[in-house]
């Protein structure tokens, strides 16, 4: 099945706001997918109800064949969401909130101190590890909300505009971890309104306007287009 199946996914905020217009979207296991589009495109709202954060109106959403809506903890196993706002503990070390963070999810200490070294190692970030995180740099602790999501091993990885405001050596910094998660095996998805963006790490882009997908297919034939 797909990494991700989004069928005439409609939604209406209680405001009477259309964010999304009937949306329907294939990801393919292993694929980096991007969803590109201005502000007030529908990115968070379509992200929001994948990552179950935000109720739909109607659709259907599955994630690797499972049913978001029928079977939410069993789908909800298989994603690490990235949120825009930096949203962990400034006064934890690294190591001890990718570590706690494990435990929430009921992953054994032993194992979770594993996966914390693999997963610094792999955001640049083992130097930093035992370092108060208030004192990472704006890119670090971006790659920190990264390597806290995926200490689950999630199999579909879900960024939300994940460079916003950063500037280029941190992106590109970024862009590092994220294709070395990505060859590791982990489907991605991000939203970002940088075409520069998409185009350096994904394969597949869909381009969302107003709440309705208005391109979308391999990047290549898309930016033969643009
Ligand atoms: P179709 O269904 O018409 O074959 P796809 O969307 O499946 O179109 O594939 C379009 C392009 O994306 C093809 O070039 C294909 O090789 C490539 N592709 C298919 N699956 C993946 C994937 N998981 N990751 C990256 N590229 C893929
Ligand atoms: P994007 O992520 O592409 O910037 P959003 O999904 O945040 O777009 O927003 C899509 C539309 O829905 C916008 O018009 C926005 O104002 C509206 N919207 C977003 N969240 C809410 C909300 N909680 N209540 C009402 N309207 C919302």
């Amino acid at each position: 099945p797909p990494a991700l199946s989004v069928r005439d996914l409609r939604k209406t905020y209680d405001n009477g706001v259309e964010a999304l217009k009937g949306i329907s979207l294939d990801v393919h296991p292993g694929d980096f997918h991007a969803l590109l589009g201005p502000n007030g495109a529908g990115k968070s709202t379509l992200i929001g109800i994948v990552s179950s954060l935000v109720n739909k109106t109607s659709g259907e959403v599955n994630v690797f064949g499972v049913d978001l809506h029928a079977h939410r903890d069993q789908a909800m196993r298989l994603i690490g969401l990235v949120p825009q706002e930096l949203n962990f503990n400034m006064f934890e070390k690294p190591r001890d909130i990718l570590v706690n963070y494990a435990g929430f999810y009921g992953i054994p200490r032993a194992q979770a101190l594993v996966r914390a070294e693999e997963e610094l190692r792999r955001a640049q970030l083992w130097d930093k590890a035992q370092m108060m995180s208030r004192t990472l740099s704006g890119g670090m602790k971006r790659r920190l909300m990264i390597a806290r999501a995926m200490m689950t091993r999630p199999r579909l990885l879900i960024l939300d505009e994940p460079t916003a405001g950063v500037d280029i050596e941190i992106r590109r910094d970024m862009w590092k971890t994220l294709r070395e998660i990505n060859a590791a095996g982990t489907t991605i998805i991000l939203t970002t309104h940088y075409l520069e963006e998409a185009e350096n790490l994904c394969r597949h882009l869909a381009i969302i306007d107003r709440g309705v997908i208005v391109e979308q297919g391999p990047m290549r034939t898309l930016l033969a287009k643009l």
